[in-house]
């Protein structure tokens, strides 16, 4: 059975969205100070890191976090890997690239995990997402989870349209995976976010478990 573990590693360095919460990962006991365990406190925005979007983000009356479906969540699931020409995931390019009919979840591979690859630890504005026509041919598609490699499934400077689009449709968006080992192809995808009351996102473990 081979495993991929597509999920970033949770730490200070890992870039988060500008203006938002750093990840704080703090011991605050310690052994090496005498202390009889260690523990260590955990500060962060639902949004770093590897996570799921729940319809609340976009949408103040949508569900939240604990509600999405475990269904949605795991299930055969197939990688795309997008040529690192490709700018943004318009429908055009979803046109012409060759997808299976009737897939439920699709993550897109792009140029942006050589970025996680690399350990760029900077914020990039330049990666590569979901357009708002892309969005629409998704849902019109059924497709009921999507996932990117960086951490929006919108442009940079479009946020609002494609996770409208996208949210509004009961899309979960899966964003900060690493897809730089992972060939295209047919998977099952385990995606766990914790179970947070009554937020609007939340980090999650996700692994791709390659079929036979
Ligand atoms: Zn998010």
């Amino acid at each position: 059975m081979s495993i991929y573990d597509i999920s970033l590693t949770l730490s200070a360095r890992l870039p988060v969205w500008p203006g938002d919460p750093p990840v704080v990962l703090e011991q605050v006991e310690a052994m090496d100070k005498g202390a009889e365990y260690n523990m260590t406190r955990l500060a962060m925005s639902v949004h770093a890191g590897t996570h799921v979007d729940a319809p609340h983000h976009f949408l103040n009356d949508g569900r939240t976090v604990e509600a999405l479906s475990l269904e949605v969540l795991t299930g055969l699931c197939y990688v795309v890997q997008l040529p690192h020409d490709v700018d943004e995931i318009t429908a055009e390019v979803l046109r012409r690239t060759p997808l299976p009919e009737g897939m439920e979840r699709i993550l897109f591979g792009t140029r942006n995990s050589r970025w996680w690859a690399q350990g760029v630890e900077e914020f990039q504005t330049d990666f590569v997402a979901i357009s708002e026509d892309g969005a629409q041919w998704l849902v019109e598609r059924g497709v009921k989870l999507v996932g990117v490699d960086y951490l929006s499934v919108a442009p940079y400077h479009a946020s609002v349209p494609t996770h409208r689009i996208l949210l509004q449709a009961g899309v979960i968006a899966l964003e900060g995976v690493n897809l730089s080992q992972v060939p295209r192809g047919f998977y099952d995808l385990y995606c766990l976010p914790l179970k947070l009351a009554g937020s609007d996102g939340a980090p999650a473990r996700a692994i791709l478990v390659r079929r036979p």
